[in-house]
């Protein structure tokens, strides 16, 4: 295999697991925003808050609008999945405390009154259960929509660095719009894109053609 071969082989497997990672990792942010991301329970029932509810909305409609427009600009799946990751690691880290604090301070101002009930003998109101951590109170989703958002900008940069790497040349760097087919390169004459020209008849193909168009000879793949 030529170099050139193995260049084009090389960014194709690139943009190609850039793309796996782009659509998994936005399908994550999705789950993970429909997921349970805050939990508490008051007199013995357990209640969750989806994503949803909160920001995950964000992450969910700009997760959509990844996958929508990611074709056309991949590095809109980079400030998406970092966006996500933002979104995602402070819910993990302040959601938690955010309720316990609350539940902190539902409970202390219950406090007068179970003071009072205690003293004419009857029991306390105890909404929510003893000895629960902040972390009891954190769902599945925001390390969904952590993890969801690395994979996503990962699969972005990787996608966007293949698909521009595919218009550059190899040899001194110049780089060709997306619309224009070069077979060499216009800077250096470096071979910079497939044979182009029928092996029977050298009438030109297009890459992705398997048969000659005018005379219908295989086209050798390359
Ligand atoms: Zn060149
Ligand atoms: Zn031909």
């Amino acid at each position: 295999m030529t170099d050139f071969a193995a260049r084009q082989k090389g960014l194709r497997a690139l943009r190609r697991a850039g793309w796996v990672w782009y659509v998994a990792g936005a399908a994550a942010v999705l789950v993970g925003s429909v997921l349970a991301w805050v939990r508490f329970s008051v007199f013995g029932v357990e209640f969750s808050l989806p994503g949803v509810a909160g920001w995950g909305a964000l992450t969910a409609s700009c997760a959509l609008l990844s996958l929508i427009g990611g074709r056309r600009f991949p590095l809109l799946g980079v400030l998406v999945g970092l966006l996500a990751m933002g979104i995602g690691s402070r819910a993990q880290q302040e959601t938690g405390r955010a309720v316990r604090g609350r539940v902190l301070a539902l409970t202390q101002a219950l406090a007068p009154v179970n003071d009072k009930l205690m003293r004419v003998g009857l029991p306390p109101i105890e909404p929510f259960p003893l000895g629960q951590r902040w972390a009891d109170h954190v769902g599945p989703g925001p390390l969904w929509t952590f993890w969801g958002g690395a994979a996503l900008a990962v699969g972005a940069a990787a996608a966007f660095c293949g698909e521009r790497l595919g218009r550059t040349c190899g040899r001194c760097g110049a780089r060709w719009s997306p619309a224009r087919m070069v077979v060499f390169c216009p800077a250096c004459g470096e071979r910079a894109g497939p044979l182009i020209a029928c092996p029977a008849c050298q009438s030109p193909l297009e890459p992705s053609d398997h048969f000659c168009a005018v005379c219908g000879s295989a086209a050798s793949s390359d």
